[in-house]
């Protein structure tokens, strides 16, 4: 893998790190007949993505729009999603011997479950396209000369540079240092002056301290499907109990929407009315007792918990309107306060990142440095839960591609 170019003053563009953006960008550049360098600190590329979607990779989503993003500016990311749409991600990964299924709610992963098949894909084509990529190659500095850029690096305890006229961020962002995450990007950032929107961890599971942990940490292991929400949006998906808080793909999407010290509410009947369902329970049979409904709507483990909320032992004739009030209340509108979140290494993604007022949307170039770019994750650009964030990657590595 690790290759010498023949001519290193021939480079048009070094990209520093091999992950989703920085492969796509070398791929599509040698498409157009430039020369690449990729500099990678890992012993192997794609490290993120080989263990994406629990090793499945969820490599886009059918229903990509900048909805489905958070940013300082909502509208930045449409240019590079007109310029590289989820049909060119499914082209590309098709022409590469790559079919697509929905799993569920648009999210697209490789027939043959095997993120592996996507990192090969960009393997072989930086290799047929002589774009080489240097592994155990850890970027320590980049400086501006009157050619472009000097890009200092740590190989194998040697520390060497090398030069090109472009250089392309795409270091990623800081979840998972085991998987190679750096701060660089936005060390980089602040370096030339650019501003970086401040960066928390997002799509993270979230803790639950004090007095209301062991309530949840009795149903560790149990899922149940919720509308989550608090003012902004609602997601419906399962959450999952644990014996630290909550997790899920609820959890995992409303979080990236959480702030220390706010809460959100969980629907745990979104699409029934609780009271309702109960009346007309009732009628049929005015003996039965609450947990027994409760039991029949979730697990029975989950129904006998609500005893430390509900009269569960009460029959359904002996409710009260104050009862059925408060049924009402924790089944459609359970509020959840968590203490925080599990933190860098076990989030998705990070929220936040280079300022979007700093780039171009066209070409991803940092408006204040001709040559430098920065696009994927180190971008203040952060996608749900279910392939948005791949697609943002691949796009940015094309419209950087075009760039270069
Ligand atoms: C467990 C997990 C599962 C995920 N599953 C999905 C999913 O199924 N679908 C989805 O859309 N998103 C998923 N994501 C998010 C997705 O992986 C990232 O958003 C995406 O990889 C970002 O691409 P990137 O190219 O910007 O950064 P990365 O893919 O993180 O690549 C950055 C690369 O830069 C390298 N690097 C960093 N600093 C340096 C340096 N100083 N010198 C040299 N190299 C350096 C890193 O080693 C890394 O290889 C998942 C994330 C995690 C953590």
């Amino acid at each position: 893998m690790t290759a010498n170019l023949v001519n290193p003053t021939h480079i048009d563009a070094i990209i520093i790190g091999a992950g989703a953006c920085g492969l796509m960008c070398a791929v599509q550049a040698g498409f157009l007949g430039k020369q690449t360098l990729v500099l990678e600190k890992n012993d192997r590329p794609g490290a993120k993505i080989l263990v994406s979607g629990g090793g499945r990779c969820n490599y886009t989503n059918l229903n990509t729009s900048a909805q489905q993003f958070i940013s300082g500016n909502p509208h930045f990311c449409k240019s590079a999603f007109a310029q590289w749409t989820v049909e060119d991600t499914i082209g590309f990964f098709e022409t590469y011997g790559i079919e697509g299924q929905e799993k569920t709610l648009g999210q697209l992963f490789p027939t043959t479950n095997k993120a592996k098949d996507i990192v090969d894909v960009f393997v072989n084509l930086c290799h047929d396209l002589d774009q080489p990529i240097w592994l155990n190659t850890n970027v320590k500095a980049i400086e501006r000369d009157v050619n472009g850029f000097v890009v200092t690096y740590e190989q194998h305890g040697k520390i060497t540079q090398v030069a090109a006229p472009k250089v392309v961020i795409a270091t990623g962002g800081l979840p998972v240092h085991k998987l190679g995450a750096t701060d660089f990007g936005l060390r980089i950032a602040r370096q030339f002056g650019l501003q970086v929107v401040k960066p928390t961890p997002a799509l993270v599971p979230l803790t639950i301290t004090g007095k209301d942990l062991p309530w949840y940490g009795q149903l560790s292991g149990n899922s149940i499907f919720c509308r989550v929400w608090n003012d902004d949006i609602s997601f419906e998906e399962n959450i999952l109990f644990t014996h630290w808080g909550l997790s899920g793909p609820a959890i995992l999407q409303i979080s990236s929407y959480w702030q220390a010290g706010q809460e959100f509410y969980l629907d745990m009947l979104p699409h029934q009315d609780i009271v309702e369902l109960i009346s007309q329970e009732r009628n049929i049979n005015p003996k039965k007792t609450l947990l027994n409904v409760l039991a029949g709507l979730y697990t029975r483990k989950f129904a006998e918990a609500l005893a430390n909320y509900l009269p569960v032992t009460k029959n359904l004739a002996s409710l009260s309107k104050a009862d059925l009030e408060d049924i009402n209340q924790l089944i459609h509108q359970f509020k959840v306060k968590p203490a925080g979140d599990k933190g860098y290494d076990k989030a998705e993604v990070m929220r936040g990142g280079v300022s979007t007022d700093e780039l171009s949307s066209k070409t991803l170039e940092a408006k204040k440095e001709p040559g430098l770019f920065f696009g994927g994750e180190s971008v203040d650009v952060t996608g749900w839960l279910g392939g948005y964030n791949f697609q943002w990657a691949w796009a940015c590595g094309f419209v950087i591609a075009q760039n270069i």
